[in-house]
């Protein structure tokens, strides 16, 4: 299994549509603006021209320029237009000025701290910066044909592996990234080399000693991030958890540390142990895949409850209100999943996939495109508000290309046929067997359950057309029409391996009605309480739709909720649901006797969770109380 090219796989249902129509017109050039507006680009001109001092920002803020790039690519490959094709073509231009002649690059050293160069591999993010940059060179390749980044990316990657590697300087990034990147720059070039390196620095982490520990003595590096001393010491002794970086990959078992570092580390392991067959490895990050989502995972799909590591704590540490859970997290949750998903075949990862998708990771990016969720909570008391950009700005541009690139998620093409893991809308181009498939997925998707897949091929071929039935479906049906042929079921995939011919329609109906879920009683954060869910979408209560705080309301879950059409979004469905509200101060004093606070009969209208905080900031809960 493996994902089709993007410009083969063209999203048209209203909502994708709507997003990559908004990611082009708005959200690229908006963002384009902001590297302006912050310096982020003017620390590239000046590299450029090899000048000295004046870097502007944190350290590591050449990665959003190189995310930004990456998100060009997707959003051109979704709709033309100049005006980002000609911004992404200046900042490429900057950076291919700024790349010295060893293939180095990153402003903040070049400008700043020439001589401290790869000094502090475990916070100044060097390695990080230019897997980003490798990244968004093999997505502008792939997806525009244009090998300009690409040639600064391999001169990178050359460098890197010059300096680092077997026989050479032992040595890897703080922040992962790199190793995905280079697994990617092998399969654009073809060169092995570049996945051997990542694939080196996945095994080399963990083992002793460490080589961020001998860093940790380092002063004039360690004075340029003093939190990571901080960060990598518990009690004066060298823990690497936060970074992974505690045992060897294949003795992890438990998800641990900063979120984002373990996505992305997860996610080139596992292409790794696809592309190595190595079923011990695959073990490994199956077992660190079942702790993080059936432990550590919020209903919304997003993880690493904490702000303190950014990152994971311990078993249904789940709470609401400070829930961490960063936007680039459940992006990377989605990336590690699409890895093991192809590696496995298993719709359990796409089940994961779709939750982060629909709901933690698209409530990070405002309805217009252009403000940003760093951190999304489960409950907010009213202080929790969508920005324009951050100082630390990862998430922006990660929401920014996931969106580009969802096709990859949807759908994935095969030797002996089609995957449907998100039945979205979408158009389809492959081929099969030496034969040319046309597939189109007419589709309402996340708002209605009904799809139509129609298969067109000019002449007969046999394949394998795989739709997953999502873990949500409870009556699943589907029907091939004018055709007797029933489905098989595999991996939670219903099955069609039939001789296709001309044009064949496939109707499925996964039925999709309000329904209330609980949490395991372990966390103990929602006990007591209930989350409204429809289809793959959770779904919140905002003080906005009640007209009260719904910290007051108490869900009466034996009366049916109402489907609602929300203007606001476009006709997605709202739900409301019944109950009872407490009223503020109806006592007037601090503490009284049970009882005393007056109670109404009530309703509350609730909305996806992604569309929270759109009308301004105020009360917001997705685990109601409940009777
Ligand atoms: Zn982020």
């Amino acid at each position: 299994m493996a994902p089709l090219p993007l410009a083969n796989i063209r999203m048209t249902d209203q909502f994708w549509s709507r997003w990559q129509r908004v990611l082009v017109e708005t959200t690229l050039p908006s963002q384009y603006g902001q590297l302006v507006s912050t310096g982020r680009l003017e620390n590239f001109r000046r590299a450029g021209k090899r000048e000295q001092g004046g870097f502007q920002g944190l350290y590591f803020n050449d990665s959003d320029v190189y995310k930004y790039l990456e998100a060009c690519a997707y959003g051109l490959c979704a709709h033309e237009s100049t005006a980002v094709r000609g911004q992404m073509n200046e900042v490429i231009a900057l950076v291919e000025a700024a790349q010295e002649a060893d293939g180095y690059i990153n402003t903040f050293f070049q400008l700043m701290h020439p001589d401290l160069k790869w000094r502090n591999l475990n916070s100044l993010h060097e390695m990080y910066c230019g897997g980003h940059l490798i990244e968004a060179a093999v997505a502008i390749y792939e997806c525009l044909g244009e090998r300009k980044l690409l040639d600064v990316a391999i001169r990178f990657a050359d460098h890197v592996a010059s300096v680092f590697g077997p026989g050479k300087r032992r040595g890897y990034c703080g922040h992962q990234e790199i190793e995905l990147a280079l697994i990617r720059l092998s399969k654009a070039t073809g060169e092995k080399k570049y996945s051997d390196l990542g694939s080196w620095m996945i095994e080399e982490r963990g083992n002793p000693p460490s080589v961020f520990e001998a860093e940790l003595d380092d002063a004039p590096s360690l004075a340029l991030q003093p939190a990571a001393r901080h960060m990598l010491k518990q009690q004066g002794k060298y823990s690497g958890e936060y970074a992974q970086d505690h045992a060897p990959i294949r003795q992890h078992r438990a998800i641990v540390g900063h979120a984002v570092r373990a996505m992305y580390f997860y996610t080139a392991a596992a292409d790794l142990a696809d592309s190595r067959h190595d079923e011990p490895l695959g073990e490994a990050l199956e077992e660190i895949w079942n702790n993080l989502t059936r432990k550590r995972m919020y209903v919304t799909g997003g993880i690493g409850p904490s702000a303190h590591n950014e990152g994971f704590t311990r078993d249904f540490d789940l709470p609401n209100l400070t829930a961490y859970a960063e936007t680039c997290a459940a992006v990377g949750l989605i990336l590690w999943g699409r890895t093991l998903l192809e590696l496995t075949g298993d719709s359990e990862y796409a089940d994961v996939i779709e939750r982060a998708l629909y709901n933690g990771a698209m409530s990070g990016i405002s309805l217009s495109g252009d403000l940003y969720f760093y951190t999304n909570p489960l409950e907010s008391r009213g202080n929790h508000e969508r920005t324009p950009w951050f100082e630390c700005a990862c998430c922006p541009p990660n929401i920014a290309r996931l969106i580009g690139s969802v096709g990859w998620v949807v759908a994935s093409g095969a030797d002996d046929g089609f995957w449907i893991h998100i039945p979205a809308g979408f158009d389809a181009d492959l081929q099969i067997h030496g034969v040319p498939v046309k597939i189109r997925s007419v589709s309402n998707y996340p708002d209605s359950g009904k799809i139509e897949v129609t298969v067109e091929v000019p002449t007969p071929v046999r394949f394998n057309l795989r739709v997953r039935i999502p873990h949500w479906a409870d009556e699943a049906t589907f029907e091939l029409v004018g055709d007797g042929h029933e489905a098989e079921y595999e991996g939670g995939y219903a099955c069609f391996d039939l001789e296709w011919k001309g044009s064949t329609t496939l109707k499925i109906d996964l039925p999709m009605t309000p329904k209330w879920v609980e949490a395991d009683p372990r966390v103990r954060d929602d006990l007591g309480r209930a989350a409204l869910v429809r289809g793959p979408l959770v779904y919140a209560c905002e003080e906005k739709d009640a007209g009260f705080a719904p910290q007051l309301f108490v869900v009466d879950t034996d009366i049916e909720p109402e489907e609602r059409q929300e203007p606001m979004l476009e006709g997605v469905v709202s739900i409301v649901a019944s109950g009872v509200r407490e009223e503020d101060g109806s006592t007037g004093e601090l503490y009284a006797e049970l009882g005393a606070s007056r109670t109404f009969d009530a309703q509350a209208e609730f909305i996806p969770y992604y569309a929270w905080c759109n009308r301004g900031p105020n009360n917001m809960q997705v685990w109601m109380r409940h009777f």
